[in-house]
């Protein structure tokens, strides 16, 4: 990333916020809604190579948090069921958010569903 602050990799046009899902265990999920579309989706990643490594975690909230010029920042995590990813990768999250805000930035962290939380 570019660290000279005259130096932008922004188009002009950009905006200075968005809200965006990040899906950290793709489609997969424990809750077996009936009327759920997602869950045919798993078939199409059948194993752990769908989730989100580390190395991805870490550049997803550094760019989020870059790429807004407003003040408050939501860091949004959904799926199919995101806590599947367990304590440990929103700890992580956590961590990261605090190595890569700014001073003047609020992060508000927000996740659907959260029933399955067991570490
Ligand atoms: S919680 Fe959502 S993703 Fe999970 S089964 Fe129900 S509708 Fe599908």
């Amino acid at each position: 990333m570019i660290n000279n602050p005259n130096m932008t990799t922004e188009p002009l046009s950009a905006p200075p916020a968005f809200h965006l899902l990040a899906k950290p265990s793709g489609a997969t999920c424990n809750i077996d809604c009936t009327y759920c579309f997602f869950l045919s989706k798993e078939a199409l990643y059948p194993n752990e190579k769908s989730r989100m490594s580390e190395a991805t975690l870490e550049t997803y909230i550094r760019q989020l948090l870059e790429s807004h010029r407003t003040q408050e920042v939501t860091v949004a995590w959904q799926g199919g069921e995101p806590t599947l990813m367990k304590l440990d990768f929103f700890k992580r999250a956590v961590e990261l958010v605090e190595t890569y805000r700014r001073p003047e930035q609020i992060v508000q962290h927000s996740s659907r569903n959260i029933i399955s939380s067991s570490a």
